[in-house]
């Protein structure tokens, strides 16, 4: 098997929540490719109406629902007994191992502040932020409901989702940034006329300090690039934003998916400041 170009993976998903795989065979699948390290990082989504979602009853059917909590408690509840497993996975065969957590951020009082009680208790190595929701007119769409929306909601809910990750970044509670123009997963927010709502995102994130990830994991035969665009990657260039390559695994096979191409875009985009895994998980 050819070692990716990047000797760690802290990014990924494993079963109890939306991943397929055991923490241990994923850690067994990181040393057959040569990693040094691995994070597991899985969903932590909280919010008290993501069950009367209309994205939930699809969620229920896939067998994923475990990803959201209505209550900071109940995903405490889930996370303590899957860090304790990890911790006691740690340094299996020569394989590094750091508990991440990849949390949807929301800003209003509340989260944040249940938030930080729920951090204190599960000590995590790392935070990615994500934003895989927008809050709009009381109600949370996912990027599906973004797509089936009208033309002037859709922007209107495009416009929200970089707001709302400028503003996640100023916290600067976050290691990284996760999959920045997540919309065009269902082909929203591709056009150039974003471009300067997408640079005021980047210029919060290039002040915050905050890295952003590379995601590896879009790669389609519809979108065939990876997570942000290379007109974002321009921008992180020049902002000098640091940058690390993530596969979001949700199956053993998929670790290190086309680091390669996507190390290779990076660096075609001017991108030159690349993380080691210690200076990600340290990056907050
Ligand atoms: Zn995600
Ligand atoms: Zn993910």
């Amino acid at each position: 098997m050819k070692k990716p170009i990047q000797d760690f993976s802290l990014h990924t998903h494993t079963i109890g929540f939306d991943g397929r795989n055991t923490p241990i065979k994923m850690v067994l699948h990181a040393r057959e490719l040569g990693m040094k390290s691995l994070g597991i990082s899985n969903h932590f989504i909280v919010h008290p109406n993501i069950a009367k979602s209309k994205f939930y009853p699809y969620a229920v059917r896939g067998g994923y629902s475990a990803i959201y909590s209505t209550s900071f408690d109940e995903a405490v509840k889930r996370f303590k007994p899957h860090f304790e497993e990890l911790k006691h996975l740690s340094g299996l065969c020569g394989v590094k191992l750091y508990r991440g957590m990849e949390v949807d951020f929301f800003d209003y009082p509340e989260w944040r502040s249940g938030f930080d009680r729920a951090m204190k208790v599960l000590k995590p190595d790392y935070i990615i932020c994500a934003s895989h929701f927008v809050e709009y007119d009381g109600q949370l769409y996912n990027v599906h409901d973004m797509a089936n929306a009208d033309e002037k909601t859709r922007d209107k809910m495009v416009k929200m989702y970089w707001d709302k990750l400028g503003r996640a970044a100023e916290t600067g509670m976050f290691n990284w940034m996760a999959h920045l123009d997540l919309p065009k997963k269902t082909g929203c927010g591709r056009d150039a006329i974003w471009g300067d709502t997408e640079k005021r995102a980047v210029e919060s994130i290039a002040q915050s300090k905050t890295p952003i990830e590379i995601n590896t994991g879009l790669y389609r035969d519809y979108c065939d690039e990876p997570y942000p665009s290379p007109r974002i990657l321009r921008m992180a260039a020049d902002a000098h934003i640091p940058v690390l390559l993530s596969d979001d695994a949700h199956a053993a096979e998929q670790m290190g998916r086309n680091f390669d191409r996507a190390y290779e875009l990076a660096r075609s985009c001017g991108i030159n400041k690349f993380l080691t895994a210690d200076a990600a998980v340290k990056s907050r």
